[in-house]
């Protein structure tokens, strides 16, 4: 194995659209490396659909305080409000700078940039539906990374690309550099560098049905977890409402803001009944809760009554084409059904970590409840808690969220790296990864042992023990199974024993975080005795802001995790009932 070093200001790893919109802010003015385990525009933003939200009241009246009165009352209020401001405030900025940069947004007849709807987006806090989503058709992610991607070339950024980052070095509670693994020599990159960025996206991989890219395994979180530092708001993980029925596709909320509905096996549209002012187009936690409370009670359809139907048949060919196409052709593809004339099977998926590494409003990471600042490392996008998302997203807000911190970061970097000197890393600093990786390889590999098989399991006991609805004694099973995994993953062995593209051994490492992500998540959920937002408690049905108003701080601590609280941050909004 050769270990090759490489000196840099700044470092960022990750080159989904919080990564790159680091990269924008920092590379004029710093020697500065983006690293990634994928090519960048394979990251995962590419895959996001519907918009990204603005309150640019192109189509109607709008204000970005109507934003973040949605915002917070979405996310059941537990997202720091003073937050929730900025990302609202400087949504309409986001936009603006994206269109300047090319994006081919859809447009209206005006030629200004089209809006749409989207769940819990509201004009005059509740009163109707907002048009607020910026959007391009149904590739809305996929046109922010292409045009990240190509400002970040054209100011010669430097890429790692097929780089995976497995290990950061902190000497002295100061950052030192990363560690990171070329997936195609298998050669091991030591990254000196004063300052670093973790963009590297969520771990909706810890389910089975899954909206999310088999890359989201929660790197960012897991390794500075290991390191001590705490994860924030894990037990609200967001299941979106319509995911193709089995394989978990993502179908946009798009479909329901063209006017897309939900209907039970006998046709009804059910979400008249939970939420009578905005229906369909309700926050996701309670859209999810509401499906699922459905099938509970036998309204589901098909032989075992386990999905709903979206319905777009009235909707017609030309606004289905026009914007909805990458979604209907996924329907096409994968379902073999046409969804111009028949309704589409869909269940809930897994789809966005609320929680992650702590952050405050400039990206900089904490490394406790107290607010204490870790010099030089810095996180953005989803794998980060600002937090702006409390206990639910909005739809349409992580692509905004990725565009605000992710600058943010970029900024916070540049400060720090003009203000430090340089330091020096040691040579040996990736002994230890050598080391655990050797060993991988030179462990006789077994089947009952094997990678596949282990996380297998680990995401069917997560479907089955945590998704929608959860209970002290669902968590606490969990908590068992999770712990035999453990057992199982200290003896895990691979199969191949190459160099070239060994993306088992890269899989069996990230296994290793997927497990840290399930058991703060897990730890989190049964210690909170409460219902908020996406984290749904069926023994204790009820918000309980008196003594549940707070954060969780999940610290490694062997195989779980102790927790620590901190308050949330209020503001103009006091929290109410939340009815739609
Ligand atoms: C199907 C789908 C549709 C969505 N639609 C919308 C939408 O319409 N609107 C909206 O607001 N949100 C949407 N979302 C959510 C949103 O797209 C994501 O939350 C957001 O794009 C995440 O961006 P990111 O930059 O944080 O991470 P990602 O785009 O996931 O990028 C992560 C990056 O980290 C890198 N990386 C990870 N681990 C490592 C490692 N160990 N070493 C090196 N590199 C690493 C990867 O290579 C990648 O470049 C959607 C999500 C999905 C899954």
């Amino acid at each position: 194995m050769k270990i090759i070093k490489h000196s840099f200001d700044g470092v960022i790893v990750g080159a989904g659209g919080a990564g790159l919109r680091a990269a924008i802010e920092a590379a004029p003015h710093m020697k500065l490396a983006v690293i990634t385990k994928l090519y960048p525009t394979r990251s995962h933003t590419g895959a996001a659909q519907g918009g990204m939200s603005a309150a640019l009241a192109n189509v109607e009246e709008d204000n970005w305080n109507w934003h973040a009165f949605d915002t917070v009352k979405g996310s059941d209020y537990l997202a720091d409000q003073p937050a929730v401001d900025i990302l609202c405030k400087e949504a309409i900025d986001a936009v603006i700078e994206l269109e300047h940069w090319g994006l081919p947004f859809s447009r209206l007849e005006n030629g200004k940039i089209a809006q749409r709807r989207f769940g819990g987006h509201t004009v005059k806090e509740g009163e109707a539906p907002a048009f607020r989503a910026c959007y391009a058709a149904d590739r809305t992610g996929h046109m922010i990374l292409q045009t990240l991607y190509q400002k970040c070339v054209s100011m010669g950024v430097e890429f790692f690309d097929e780089f995976q980052v497995l290990d950061i070095k902190i000497e002295d509670g100061v950052c030192k550099g990363v560690i990171a693994f070329e997936l195609s020599t298998g050669d091991i990159h030591i990254f000196e560098t004063r300052a670093v960025t973790f963009a590297t996206g969520g771990f909706g991989k810890i389910f089975k049905v899954s909206s999310n890219a088999h890359s989201l395994t929660g790197d960012g979180p897991g390794i500075l977890y290991q390191k001590g530092i705490p994860l924030e708001d894990m037990e609200f993980y967001q299941f979106h409402p319509t995911g193709i029925y089995r394989l978990g596709i993502l179908l946009s909320e798009a479909a329901r803001g063209e006017g897309g509905i939900l209907r039970n096996k006998d046709g009804e549209r059910f979400m008249e009944r939970y939420a009578p002012s905005i229906k369909d187009l309700a926050p996701r936690d309670m859209v999810s809760r509401a499906i699922a409370t459905e099938i509970s009670k036998g309204n589901g359809a098909g032989p075992q009554n386990d999905y709903v139907y979206l319905d777009l048949t009235h909707l017609g060919a030309e606004t289905i084409n026009k914007k909805l196409p990458d979604i209907t052709d996924f329907v096409r593809t994968y379902v073999k059904i046409e969804p111009i004339n028949e309704p589409i099977p869909v269940q809930p998926t897994a789809h966005y970590a609320m929680g992650g590494i702590p952050t405050d409003v400039n990206g900089r990471v904490l490394s406790d409840e107290k607010n204490t600042i870790l010099p030089g490392v810095y996180a953005a996008g989803e794998a980060a808690c600002v937090s702006v998302h409390g206990a639910n997203r909005l739809g349409t807000n992580s692509l905004l969220d990725i565009m605000v911190f992710g600058k943010r970061a970029g900024q916070s970097m540049l400060e720090y790296v003009s203000k430090t000197k340089a330091s020096s890393i040691s040579d040996s600093s990736s002994d230890d990864l050598v080391k655990k990786i050797n060993n991988l390889i030179e462990k006789e590999h077994t089947d009952e042992f094997s990678v596949g098989r282990i996380r297998n399991d680990l995401q069917e006991s997560m479907e089955k023990n945590t998704k929608i609805f959860r209970t002290e004694e669902t968590l606490s099973e969990q908590t068992k199974i999770l712990e035999d995994l453990r057992e199982r993953y200290e003896n895990v062995t691979i199969f191949d024993k190459g160099k070239v593209f060994n993306t088992e051994l890269m899989e069996t490492i990230e296994l290793d975080y997927l497990l840290d992500m399930s058991e703060s998540t897990v730890a989190s959920a049964l210690a909170r005795k409460e219902s908020r937002g996406a984290h749904s408690r069926q023994d204790f049905p009820e918000r309980d802001d008196a003594e549940w108003m707070k954060h969780s701080f999940a610290f490694k601590n062997g195989n779980s995790a102790t927790l620590r609280y901190k308050d949330v941050e209020l503001g103009k909004y006091e929290p109410m009932e939340r009815t739609y």
